[in-house]
């Protein structure tokens, strides 16, 4: 993507950061402070993002004011509440902090939940357990409701209602000249368009308010098998995936678990192919439905059982806590067999392959479905995602880990797509591959009307770096 923005000067003063901690009730941190360096490092640790001052902001008027500042001060502002998409286009920015942004409001009659900016995903779970309603939640409970929306939002349920981005009935943004609006679909289509999955160039949001679905019986969790079985099984769960309902969702991975006490014992230094799957719908319906993988290799560990929406956390078991991580992502237009035995062969062996998992998402349904009425975020056709994962424990793992990207591009290539989903894609990949044509050209034109100074930045700019 290539920048027309008007390139900012220089910081602020040491004098003009005093102003603003004048103004603010949430803590202002700068270079000068002590804890500088923890407070602005994200929760992909290895990110080593700079920017010019982070503020804890400690409600919504500490976020006016921090926009207001950065447009009086040729600067910008961005909004991370964790890091779990951290980058160093955020180098220079003032970085909010938004956690303290909270509030989880249950409209049984709407059929809506309002939530504050620095809600978490496991948060809004939590509150909706018992209610007979859950929303479009993604595979971890760490990131918030906000950051995984901007994005476009990929959930268990996304098969089966759309993307969680599409989900959203209204937002309170901070706008770029520091007013904050309430935006619907009625009182400003472009902006309501464009927060839906645009990413985090258009404003700060404050809070929003999304709709709920009828929460049925669900069944959910992950069937393990040692990673021998890894071909069988993923032939299996591609034909499964190709024909299951869309109340069955399944994500297969190639899993390799560190020999670290952290780990559980049946899982440590062990490697594994598994299948993670959640079904809105009944057990005996899931296990029907479920009896081709079942029977595709013996099930070493079995982890299924009736769910709530705060048990999906533990249905992909991924990693909350801060840690360092580099991704990896493509849309396959189709998966052969061939395809499959190339892959297993590439990061199957824990010896030669330094990645913690290779992710297979079975999509179709409302991935695919018109976006007409939708946001920024692109239906997507293709029937699966990949997504890497590795963790460089040690800088030096960085280098081999980009090799085992490489390795599955080489392998799976031939069957990517021109594009990818903005929230899986990797640093190194090319952020504008998360839109089609149409849709990144609509973005870039609000952008440049809205805010042609650049006082919002987001992590993945929709005009570039
Ligand atoms: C382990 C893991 C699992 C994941 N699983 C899924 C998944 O199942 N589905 C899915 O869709 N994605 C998934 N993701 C991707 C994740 O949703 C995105 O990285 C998302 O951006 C994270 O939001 P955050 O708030 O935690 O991250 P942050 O890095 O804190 O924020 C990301 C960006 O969002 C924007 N932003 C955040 N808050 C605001 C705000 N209040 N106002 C304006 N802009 C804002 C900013 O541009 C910011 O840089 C996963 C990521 C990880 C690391």
């Amino acid at each position: 993507m290539s920048s027309t923005l008007t390139p900012l000067p220089s910081g602020p003063s040491a004098a003009a950061w005093d102003s603003l901690r004048h103004l603010v009730s949430g803590r202002l941190v700068t270079p000068a402070d002590a804890d500088f360096q923890d407070v602005r490092t994200p929760w992909m640790v290895n990110v080593d993002q700079q920017p010019a001052a982070v503020l804890e902001v400690a409600h919504a008027g500490d976020v006016v004011e921090a926009v207001r500042f950065a447009a009086a001060h040729g600067t910008s502002v961005s909004a991370q509440p964790s890091g779990h998409a951290p980058r160093t286009t955020l180098d220079g920015t003032l970085l909010l902090r938004t956690r303290a942004l909270q509030g989880i409001e249950v409209d049984p009659v709407r059929g809506t939940v309002t939530v504050g900016a620095g809600v978490k995903w496991g948060e809004l779970c939590a509150a909706l357990d018992g209610t007979g309603l859950m929303a479009l939640a993604g595979s971890n409970s760490d990131p918030t409701v906000v950051g995984l929306i901007l994005g476009g939002g990929v959930s268990w349920f996304t098969r089966a209602h759309g993307f969680t981005a599409n989900s959203v009935v209204s937002l309170d943004v901070v706008d770029p000249s520091g007013e904050l609006v309430h935006v619907t679909r009625a009182s400003d289509p472009d902006l309501f368009w464009a927060l839906r999955g645009g990413g985090g160039d258009f404003g700060i949001v404050v809070r929003l308010e999304l709709a709920l679905f009828r929460a049925p019986e669900m069944y959910g969790g992950q069937l393990l098998w040692p990673v021998e079985h890894a071909p069988v099984v993923l032939k299996a769960f591609r034909d499964l995936a190709l024909v299951a309902p869309r109340e069955l969702t399944m994500w297969a991975h190639v899993l390799h678990f560190p020999p670290i006490p952290d780990i559980p014992e049946p899982l440590r230094g062990r490697s594994f192919v598994n299948v993670a799957a959640t079904y809105l719908g009944s057990r005996q319906m899931a296990e029907i439905l479920l009896w081709s993988l079942r029977d595709a290799a013996p099930v070493e560990m079995d982890l299924m059982q009736v769910i709530t929406p705060s048990g999906l956390d533990a249905v992909a078991a991924e990693p909350t806590e801060p840690m360092p991580g580099l991704e990896h992502s493509m849309l396959l237009t189709g998966l052969d067999d061939e395809a499959i035995d190339a892959l297993c062969h590439a990061v199957t062996d824990p010896r030669t392959c330094p990645l913690m998992f290779v992710q297979i998402r079975g999509l179709g349904g409302a991935f695919a479905d018109d976006g007409t009425a939708g946001g920024a975020v692109r239906p997507v056709a293709e029937p699966f995602q990949v997504f890497a994962f590795g963790v460089p424990a040690v800088p030096e793992l960085a280098e081999a880990i980009a090799h085992a990207f490489s390795a599955v591009d080489g392998t799976l290539g031939h069957l990517a797509s021109r594009h990818r989903m903005p929230n899986f894609i990797g640093e190194g990949q090319d952020d504008a591959t998360g839109y089609d044509a149409e849709r990144l050209a609509r973005l870039q034109a609000i952008k440049r009307e809205r805010d042609p100074k650049g006082v919002i930045r987001s992590n993945k700019p929709v005009l570039g770096a």
